[in-house]
């Protein structure tokens, strides 16, 4: 029997700050690109991260050096690096393939995402992992358990959630093309014939 990760979210994902600088992203897609789990949230930044680090930089003498060069490669003097805004993490994937038998997000989940990903995360975000047991067959994941999880500042804490009754019930505003839809317009139309 071993565990497979079936989801890791965000909880409050329109409270989140979560986001990371673009050139440690690089460093640990360039370190675990080959361990990490198929649905991993740091490959959803690739592209941005590409292009923000490959931005080219301006030195004193009007010469333009790659963004990860440390001295101008016309004067040779030291390129003074911009600060570079955190890229916006929207979401907290690391799952497998729903599909497949793999136990990779499980067996990385604390030697890669919690010890060498959140530590280089800025910001807050609240999140739960749900994971479960597979057979040695591999089939199902079995025994559901949802964890929490706080992330702030480089730092995981595990949290437990109390619910306390006394709130407001949400609200749903009805669709008005749902309403206008298919049978139901079908038989308005049938009335007004009559
Ligand atoms: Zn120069």
């Amino acid at each position: 029997m071993s565990t497979r990760i079936d989801s890791v979210t965000f909880l409050r994902p329109e409270r989140s700050t979560l986001n990371i600088d673009p050139r440690d992203a690089k460093k640990l897609l360039d370190k675990y690109d080959g361990d990490l789990p198929e649905n991993c949230f740091l490959r959803e930044l690739e592209d941005k991260i590409n292009s923000q680090t490959k931005e080219k930089v301006k030195c004193a003498c009007g010469t333009t050096s790659y963004g990860n060069a440390k001295f101008c490669r016309e004067c040779g003097a030291k390129v003074v690096k911009k600060s570079v805004a955190g890229l916006e993490i929207n979401c907290l994937d690391w799952h497998d393939d729903d599909s497949g038998y793999d136990e990779t997000a499980a067996n990385t989940f604390f030697p890669i995402f919690v010890n060498k990903v959140v530590p280089l995360l800025r910001g807050q975000a609240e999140g739960s992992v749900t994971y479960g047991e597979v057979n040695d067959d591999g089939e199902d994941i079995n025994n559901y358990k949802t964890s929490h999880f706080i992330i702030s500042d480089g730092q995981l804490v595990w949290c437990e959630i109390q619910l306390h009754p006394g709130a407001d019930a949400p609200v749903f505003t009805p669709n008005d093309e749902y309403e206008e839809s298919d049978d139901d317009e079908d038989e308005d139309e049938e009335d007004d014939d009559r």
